[in-house]
């Protein structure tokens, strides 16, 4: 049985007054009754005062990407370690707008993988075909290209590791997949991760993301494969936020 997760990516949002009100919120929120994990992925500059603001940790802190080096001459790049230092848990890696905005390989982000997972980071791997490969029916040779990258990669831990698939065309449009179409490619997900090792592919979270909503949290999150959500613009409102979670 693998324990649901919920991660919050505010995206380059927020202010110092913004995060602690709702992370306030969200803390507040979050009770007994919540059975999933709950993460949120603020802006770098706001991860230490997040960090020391909760009371518990019952709500996790992420980054929304990492350096792939570990230290030296990389103007403006924040390394896995030094996230670890300021009470980041986890790390978004391959989120969309990394790939496609800031040209962001399958190389690098496996390379950013291992050394969040080298500092003691969970990186959360993200996937997701664009419109165009959707109507083109590439989805899932896209999901292969994307995974495989990280499977072929011998120094990846899959024991540590969450992914998350988001249907490109389905960020911040409100349109998303539906369940059976989201369950299909996170099955064909842990079917790949299988391949390489049986019991970690079991044990592997597969989130969903891209526009999920209170409205649609059910149907999704209960198909087998999918272990809960990513929640970008959704997650900048503490109720609805909470009320994904609940949903998880
Ligand atoms: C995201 O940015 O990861 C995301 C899923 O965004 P949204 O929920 O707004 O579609």
């Amino acid at each position: 049985m693998r324990q649901s997760f919920v991660i919050g990516n505010w995206k380059m949002n927020g202010s110092l007054d913004l995060t602690s009100e709702l992370l306030q919120a969200i803390e507040n929120g979050i009770d007994d009754k919540i059975a999933s994990e709950v993460a949120v992925c603020t802006p770098f500059v706001y991860i230490a005062g997040a960090s020391s603001l909760l009371d518990s940790n019952r709500i996790k802190i992420g980054a929304q990407t990492v350096s792939e080096y570990s230290d030296g001459a990389y103007t403006g790049e924040i390394s896995a370690k030094m996230l670890a230092d300021i009470g980041c848990k986890l790390v978004l890696v391959g989120h969309s707008e990394r790939r496609t905005l800031f040209g962001e390989t399958n190389d690098a982000l496996v390379a950013k993988v291992v050394a969040a997972q080298l500092s003691g980071l969970i990186p959360v791997y993200c996937v997701g075909e664009t419109h165009a490969d959707y109507e083109s029916g590439s989805t899932f040779d896209v999901i292969e290209n994307q995974v495989g990258a990280l499977l072929n990669c011998e120094d990846i831990d899959l024991n540590n590791l969450i992914l998350a698939y988001e249907p490109v065309w389905a960020i911040g449009t409100g349109l998303t997949a539906s369940p059976e179409e989201a369950q299909r490619v996170h099955a064909y997900i842990r079917e790949l991760v299988e391949k390489k090792d049986r019991e970690a592919a079991q044990k592997l979270r597969i989130l969903y993301g891209g526009s999920v909503k209170p409205d649609n949290a059910t149907a999704l999150f209960g198909q087998e494969d999918i272990d809960g959500g990513l929640i970008g613009g959704a997650s900048l409102d503490a109720d609805t936020f909470i009320s994904i979670c609940q949903k998880a």
